[in-house]
């Protein structure tokens, strides 16, 4: 029965078009795993150019195809981005090391906001500095390389698309702050899957196609872990520095210790950590309270001779406003976290400014 279901999956699948290669998705290879099972249909399909419009209207017309087929009540579609190695594409990478900062040339410092696993707040922190630098005046931009996972779309409140003259995609301008994020460009509530070259190709995009103009500090939010968007970026942009974000749970920063090695192998300055959720703080009494028990970032930070430049507390009140897309920040920026932001923020500009001292003397 299963088997019958993915056959007319297929054949109906057999019938969306690929328009600007002038064949149907089926025969171009794009449909990687098809899977039918009570009333419900999974789906892979394979993209290797990252085309919004099109591969918008490619998803949407595999979704109406499988909904067609009688009993099938849930379709669920995947998008992987995946493209083999071709000559054409290494004669691209060859470029993109050469073409040195094309589309954040004008910006004075980029700051990498990395952590070794998810959800220890690397976002959160990310977001908030962005606002942070703002303002203190400095003129601030904020990419969102997380293209796994981009978190930033919602944390900012943004549900429009970029502006594009076909050239040059435009920042989206929020609280101040120019935004972009791969939660923009491309259109999918699953987890988007990017393989092999596409996540250099991704980034490029989000560096060079991006009018990003002139600024003082792009604040960047890289993905967890140690991976090919890391080294992606390292290789095309000049990163300035970059702040690790923990918790004082051991897990984490046995992680962080990987992801500490990592950028000093690619001599990336590491400025100092930032160990989230560090106690919580009562918003009524306004009295601090441990969380985790004692906190071995400090022994980390010791041992590998880095400094920890800011303890955040669990706040209730930044969770709610980053949920409902407001950067405590910016919203209370008199409020105790929105402080620990801005002197995190003012210390981090003047080891930027030390850094890049050293590196021209
Ligand atoms: P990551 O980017 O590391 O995956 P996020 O920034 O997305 O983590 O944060 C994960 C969740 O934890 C979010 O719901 C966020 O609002 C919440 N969070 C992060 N830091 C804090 C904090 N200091 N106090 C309260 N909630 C926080």
């Amino acid at each position: 029965m299963a088997k019958t279901l993915e056959n007319q999956a297929l054949h109906l699948l057999g019938q969306v078009m690929n328009d600007s290669k002038g064949e149907n998705i089926v025969a171009l290879g794009m449909v990687k795993n098809i899977n039918a099972n009570e009333g419900k249909i999974d789906c892979i399909l394979e993209f290797d150019e990252i085309d919004q419009k099109k591969n918008e209207k490619i998803y949407n017309d595999a979704q109406v195809a499988l909904r067609e087929i009688p009993g099938i009540t849930k379709v669920n579609i995947i998008t992987t981005y995946h493209k083999e190695n071709s000559e054409n594409d290494r004669e691209n990478v060859a470029q993109v090391k050469k073409s040195n900062n094309a589309g954040t040339s004008k910006i004075k410092y980029i700051l990498a906001v990395a952590s070794g696993k998810g959800g220890v707040g690397k976002s959160t922190v990310a977001v908030n500095l962005a606002c942070a630098f703002k303002s203190l005046g400095f003129k601030t931009c904020l990419l969102d390389a997380d293209i796994y996972g981009p978190s930033i779309p919602k944390m900012i409140g943004v549900n429009e698309k970029p502006s594009s003259d076909g050239e040059k995609i435009e920042t989206i301008d929020r609280y101040g702050v120019s935004t972009m994020s791969m939660g923009y460009m491309v259109n999918d509530e699953n987890p988007i899957i990017w393989r092999g070259l596409m996540v250099m190709k991704a980034i490029n995009e989000m560096i060079d196609k991006v009018n990003w103009g002139e600024a003082d500090i792009m604040v960047i939010d890289l993905p967890p872990g140690t991976g090919d968007v890391q080294l992606s970026l390292i290789q095309k942009i000049n990163i300035s520095g970059s702040v690790i974000v923990t918790t004082p749970q051991d897990i984490a920063l046995i992680d962080v210790v990987r992801g500490l090695k990592m950028f000093e192998k690619t001599k990336v300055p590491i400025l100092g950590i930032v160990e989230n959720m560090s106690y919580f703080l009562a918003p009524d009494t306004g009295k601090e309270y441990s969380l985790y028990g004692e906190s071995k970032t400090k022994d980390i930070a010791e041992k590998y001779d880095y400094e920890i430049l800011a303890n955040l507390p669990h706040d209730p009140l930044l969770m709610e406003q980053s949920d409902k897309g407001h950067p405590l920040t910016d919203l209370v920026p008199d409020h105790k976290v929105s402080k620990i932001f801005n002197e995190l923020a003012e210390s981090l500009i003047k080891r930027l400014k030390l850094e890049k001292l050293s590196n021209t003397s």
